[in-house]
């Protein structure tokens, strides 16, 4: 297999120029197509030399996955399969909404979590994505919303498939790459990353004095609940993330976002809303609560809206910051947890 130039330094580029007899300029010719212009591959690169393409193409490849699958919601949410280098698939979905234009990418193929609620979760993790697949999908998805609306992407969210703290450092190298002035040239304080909980990964996060933004993935304020719904609480605990929050919060001074997924009679109560709130006041944060969306052969049903309602009063009455959220894309099983390669699967 031919190198994957996206994997190499801007530094390395230029030291293999050098030693292929090219001048050391054309790296940066070359990096700016690469992670600025999002060239596909170097015929592309049409301001360099044929014959220099043509050696360029002799020795690396670009790996640019390809959108392979795509289907439109009757919200204008767009789902994407895209197709990686090796055969396996990802989603990624495009939310345009009044304010913004958002961005919905996975991190991993598949995911090792198993959440009893979310469709992904039935999917065996294969592996992680790496920082170029990761940055691709927010690549193709803003040519989309360019494409589709004529807006360019104004948010991401780490919120498709797989668990972005246990793919740590290629969710980083990417948000670098989003982020630079030489990439996308995105803010970080529109990015979120969206995690199910894992402590040890959240204090990195403070230790890194990372710039986006932070979404826990809570669900239930009560670590019994929380074992039943979210296995990965049982090695890390309420306290513990709490702690790492605390930490996170302490190093970044971000607020903390909590998304709950109201689940009908599971975690839906006036005591789970006492217990969130409880929970929740101890750092600046706001929740989020999310209509579940059904998936298949699927354990829980949605609260009821009064039952919504009742839940974001107490919560408000304890002095949280509460958003309901509505759910968007759920006619093409687009929508938060319903990401399972399903159109895909079955080509
Ligand atoms: N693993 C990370 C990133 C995935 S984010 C995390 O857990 O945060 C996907 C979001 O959708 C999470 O908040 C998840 O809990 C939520 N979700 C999963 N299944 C859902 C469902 N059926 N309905 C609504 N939200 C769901």
């Amino acid at each position: 297999m031919k190198q994957n130039i996206r994997h190499l330094s801007l530094e390395e580029i230029q030291e293999q120029f050098i030693e292929l007899g090219e001048p050391k300029f054309r790296a940066g010719q070359i990096w700016q197509w690469l992670w600025q212009k999002g060239a596909p591959g170097f015929h592309e690169m049409t301001n360099l030399p044929k014959a220099f393409r043509e050696k360029l193409e002799s020795h690396y490849d670009v790996y640019k996955m390809s959108v392979s699958d795509r289907q439109l919601s009757s919200d204008k949410t767009i789902k994407c399969g895209f197709k990686l280098y090796d055969g396996e698939f990802v989603e990624g979905v495009l939310i345009p909404q009044e304010d913004r234009m958002t961005a919905c990418i996975s991190s991993q193929v598949g995911c090792s979590l198993t959440c009893s609620f979310c469709a992904t979760a039935r999917l065996p993790r294969k592996r992680n994505l790496f920082y170029d697949e990761i940055y691709d999908q927010v690549d193709l998805i803003n040519r989309m919303a360019l494409d589709a609306y004529g807006t360019r992407l104004s948010n991401i969210v780490f919120m498709g498939m797989g668990e972005p703290l246990l793919n740590y450092n290629q969710v980083m190298k990417a948000i670098e790459r989003i982020t630079a002035e030489d990439g996308l040239g995105m803010s970080p304080k529109r990015i979120t990353v969206s995690t199910a909980g894992i402590a040890k990964m959240i204090r990195k996060l403070g230790e890194d004095e990372v710039k986006f933004n932070l979404a826990l993935s809570l669900h239930a304020a009560n670590d019994e609940k929380r074992n039943k719904i979210m296995p990965i609480n049982e090695t890390n605990s309420l306290s513990a993330l709490m702690d790492a929050l605390i930490y996170f919060y302490d190093k970044t001074g971000t607020r903390i976002t909590y998304e709950y997924v109201m689940l009908k009679d599971e975690n839906d109560t006036l005591q789970d809303a006492r217990e969130l709130s409880a929970f929740a006041r101890q750092i600046p944060s706001k929740i989020n609560l999310i209509e579940y969306n059904p998936i298949e052969n699927g354990l829980y049903e949605k609260s009821s809206g009064n039952a919504m309602h009742r839940f974001k009063d107490m919560l408000e009455q304890n002095g949280c910051i509460v958003n309901i959220r509505r759910s968007r894309g759920q006619d093409i099983d687009a929508a938060c947890g319903q990401l399972a390669n399903k159109q895909l699967s079955s080509l």
